[in-house]
């Protein structure tokens, strides 16, 4: 099956949404050895199942709580990754590259703009700021869809307690927390991983090409052997040759990472050393082909002999796995937005109507600029100073009412066109990575924190563990030669 697919991938280009995208220029070549996240990472999970499963779990947690949640059901829609929820004040919002709210909730429901104005006018979000929690990853989603229907609850005073909207958060919080580490909803996934896990026959060969190539290959997730186990075995092993299995992917595997804490602290490695996951105080360097659970970066180093640059990490969690990563060790990184694949391909159908809107807006923006020349005209010809055009005072305001019309026909036709490309991807909230036309607070963590980032681990089978992404000259408004007049 492996060789197979090979053939058929072999020399073939990818579609855009399967590409590798570059923020940082780097050399795969140059890359001694690569470290990939396990949960939405090596694994696709279905999100809307994953998500729904958790939250059904959580929901179990607030019931128990005494809570009035039964009428409550998921909704996959309400959020995407990359909002922010403000905690101060029960919304989620979200933001352009600068930290300007573009877009808000309260609970589940839409902020009209002038409140959203008004209550953000003079707010900018900060990340370093606890107020604001930022949807890192596809498991925030049952989260933040929670939390948002909890404040519908608080506002009609059906919550139990007097709390505010940040207490409320810390709860639901908490309850994810639990929900996570108790076995239940693992168990619920281990049992029927057919309903949670979207197979991908390519991961394995891509993990194999790049250890092939001499590469060493890592595996660092955070789940715990009774779940990773599992997992990696239905996802992986039916499409390793021979008896091979999901260990013989990586050199080292380690397991209850505990990252981000992994990143930056030298916490103790214990070696795994029988199926059922007995373990072993481990000391000193770690061994290829060795299962540990927990462990350090540092100790990863040391133990390959390499630093920095010389590794890339693949995660999909945009604090754990990128930022942190990248900030304190400068490893390489590349992060898994799995929803590209949605993204790029509702922007490509939507890129005739993208293109006459384009058009309209240049057109309105030079109608504005001739007519901002044709007032300042006859402001000074009502004044009195500076020079004098040829048209007159009724001319002038002639030519003027004519644009203004002009203006106000283009507004008609931009408005539906503007509003519907605010739609896609999701109906609430528009593409993942664009406010507007700029770009969304979260394409600014990616481009800040992720050197390259991609749709999925598979991808990297098109560009082979030989390629040097280059990133491209990036645009600056001065670029275009468009001048403001
Ligand atoms: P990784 O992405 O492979 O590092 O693993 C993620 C692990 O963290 C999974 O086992 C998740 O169930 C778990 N996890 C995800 N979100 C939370 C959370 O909010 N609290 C505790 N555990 C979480
Ligand atoms: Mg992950």
């Amino acid at each position: 099956m492996i060789e197979s697919t090979n053939q058929r991938i072999a020399g073939g280009l990818p579609d855009r949404s399967r590409g590798i995208y570059c923020n940082r220029t780097l050399n795969l070549n140059a890359v001694r050895a690569i470290g990939y996240d396990m949960d939405y990472t090596l694994i696709h999970y279905r999100m809307n199942s994953w998500e729904e499963c958790a939250y059904g779990y959580i929901k179990e947690r607030l019931q128990l709580d005494g809570w009035p949640v039964d009428e409550l059901a998921f909704d996959p829609g309400l959020v995407i990754r990359g909002l922010i929820i403000d905690t101060e004040l029960g919304n989620v919002v979200k933001a352009n590259r600068f930290g300007y709210v573009k877009r808000a909730f309260h609970g589940t429901q839409p902020l009209d703009f002038e409140t959203q104005r008004r209550i953000y006018q003079r707010i900018l979000v900060d990340l370093n700021s606890s107020r604001w929690a930022f949807l890192n990853t596809l498991f925030s989603i049952s989260e933040a869809c929670l939390y948002m229907q909890l404040v519908d609850l608080l506002d009609k005073g059906r919550l139990p307690g007097c709390m505010g909207y940040g207490d409320l958060y810390r709860l639901v919080r908490r309850r994810v927390d639990e929900t996570h580490m108790e076995g239940r909803l693992k168990a619920e996934i281990i049992a029927d991983p057919e309903r949670f896990v979207d197979l991908d026959e390519n991961v394995p060969l891509t993990l194999l090409d790049q250890k092939e190539a001499g590469k060493k290959v890592l595996l660092i997730t955070n789940s715990e052997w009774d779940y990773a186990v599992p997992m990696l075995s239905y996802s992986f092993d039916r499409f390793l040759p021979g008896c091979s299995t999901w260990r013989d992917l990586f050199d080292i595997a380690i397991i209850g990472a505990r990252k981000p804490d992994f990143f930056s602290h030298p916490m103790p490695a214990f070696e795994v050393v029988t199926e059922d996951g007995l373990l072993r105080e481990h000391r000193g360097r770690l061994k290829s082909g060795h299962v540990y659970i927990g462990g350090n970066a540092g100790l990863v180093e040391e133990s390959l002999g390499l630093k920095g640059e010389e590794l890339l990490y693949v995660g999909d969690h945009i604090f754990v796995d990128v930022n942190v990563s990248k900030s304190i060790l400068r490893w390489r990184t590349a992060l898994i937005v799995r929803e590209l694949e949605d993204e790029i391909a509702s922007l490509e159908a939507f890129e005739e109507k993208q293109a006459e809107l384009s058009r309209m807006m240049n057109r309105k923006e030079q109608i504005e600029a001739a007519c901002a020349g044709l007032r300042l005209e006859l402001q000074r010809m009502k004044r009195d100073y500076g020079p004098k055009g040829s048209l007159d005072v009724p001319e002038l305001e002639q030519a003027m009412a004519k644009m203004h019309n002009h203006i106000q026909e283009l507004d008609e036709r931009i408005a539906p066109l503007a509003r519907l490309a605010g739609t896609l991807v999701n109906p609430n909230w528009g593409p993942l990575m664009r406010t507007g036309i700029d770009k969304s607070h979260l394409a600014r963590q990616i481009e800040r924190y992720a050197d390259i980032y991609t749709g999925r681990v598979s991808n990297f089978l098109y560009v082979t563990p030989f390629a040097f992404l280059r990133s491209s000259r990036g645009s600056l408004p001065h670029d275009s030669g468009q001048i403001l007049r």
